[in-house]
């Protein structure tokens, strides 16, 4: 760990255990008028796998479940949306959102969710519904996870990223430069990409398996507190395509969501929160009500239901480094 980080990490804990982020909270909503906070995560695992992307271990997410509770009135995303206008409770409202169906939230997400009565809401991507399926985001951290320690450096064509990969840290690092150029690539650009770095780079035999929830699964959480909403059907960058085929992934994972869950008004969320203007109003032509990105921020009934903020809270290792980026996001809101 590098110094500097250990010393932010200690500031963190310390404000933690002298409860500023929590006396922010709870006094806050005092003087203004109630919020909504959205957390997404992506997956949760038995325990804290290095060759896991983006994922949080089961220990640590009853440990911000704990905190949300105490804190914050625990609500589906839908629930909250309405509470915004019911006037003050006293208390602001949080929603636990967790993206893209893996099997791994069925499995240690949902008992705690479930242990502390919390609902929740999941995004599901409706091409993988039970398919045993490996992400290019995740196939490009395991190319990256096998890279040796060391200088790496990646030619992506019109840039090369140079990276000391030193730690677990600089690896994640490194990925998430990576995905965030290809998320912006058309498919097949980003297949060619990831299978050129997998020749290259992976070597580790035993890779994660990274199985989507089924119906089954999807159907029992359903009936116990969990809402489960669109992350279109292939977890399509939007803005790059045409208006009939963003239409097509928006329509067709609503209506197979609606029917097999006998539902309606299921609630969308943006694939890698890329939207505009042009796709915004093709989410509302789906007829979508409520959709979810990833600008940063608390809701109050004055915020765009098509454009929901959130904090991305997976990476977050301790309850004190949610509880200080839930301080500073609070202290950053305009209203
Ligand atoms: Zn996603």
């Amino acid at each position: 760990m590098h110094l500097k980080t250990g010393v932010k990490d200690v500031a963190k804990d310390l404000c933690y255990y002298l409860g500023v982020p929590q006396f922010l909270l709870r006094y806050s909503n005092f003087l203004k008028s109630p919020k909504l906070l959205i957390l997404n995560y992506h997956r949760v695992c038995s325990s804290f796998k290095k060759n896991e992307y983006l994922g949080i271990s089961a220990g640590i997410f009853e440990q911000h479940i704990r905190f949300l509770k105490d804190n914050f009135k625990m609500v589906s995303m839908q629930d909250g949306l309405r509470l915004l206008h019911a006037g003050n409770s006293g208390k602001n409202y949080a929603a636990i959102n967790l993206d893209d169906g893996y099997m791994d939230n069925y499995l240690y997400a949902y008992p705690i969710l479930k242990k502390y009565n919390v609902p929740a809401t999941i995004f599901l991507i409706t091409d993988f519904i039970g398919k045993d399926h490996i992400f290019w985001w995740d196939r490009v951290f395991n190319a990256v996870f096998s890279i040796k320690s060391g200088d790496a450096d990646i030619d992506m064509g019109t840039n090369i990223i140079y990276s000391k990969l030193n730690d677990i840290s600089e690896k994640i690092k490194l990925a998430n430069r990576i995905n965030k150029i290809l998320a912006n690539k058309p498919a097949d650009e980003i297949e060619r990409f990831v299978a050129a770095l997998e020749k290259k780079f992976t070597s580790i035999k035993e890779i994660t398996s990274c199985l989507m929830l089924g119906w089954k699964e999807i159907r029992e959480m359903n009936q116990n507190g969990i809402s489960f909403g669109s992350h279109t059907k292939t977890h399509s960058n939007l803005c790059l395509l045409k208006d009939s085929e963003a239409l097509e992934e928006l329509m067709d994972s609503k209506k197979v969501i609606e029917q097999n869950l006998r539902t309606e008004n299921c609630a969308f969320c943006y694939p890698f929160g890329a939207f505009d203007e042009r796709i915004k109003s093709l989410v509302q032509r789906a007829g979508f009500r409520h959709a979810r990105s990833t600008l940063k921020g608390f809701n109050n009934r004055n915020s765009d239901r098509l454009t929901l903020a959130s904090i991305g809270a997976e990476t977050l290792s301790k309850a004190s480094f949610l509880a200080n980026r839930i301080a500073f996001t609070l202290m950053h809101e305009k209203e």
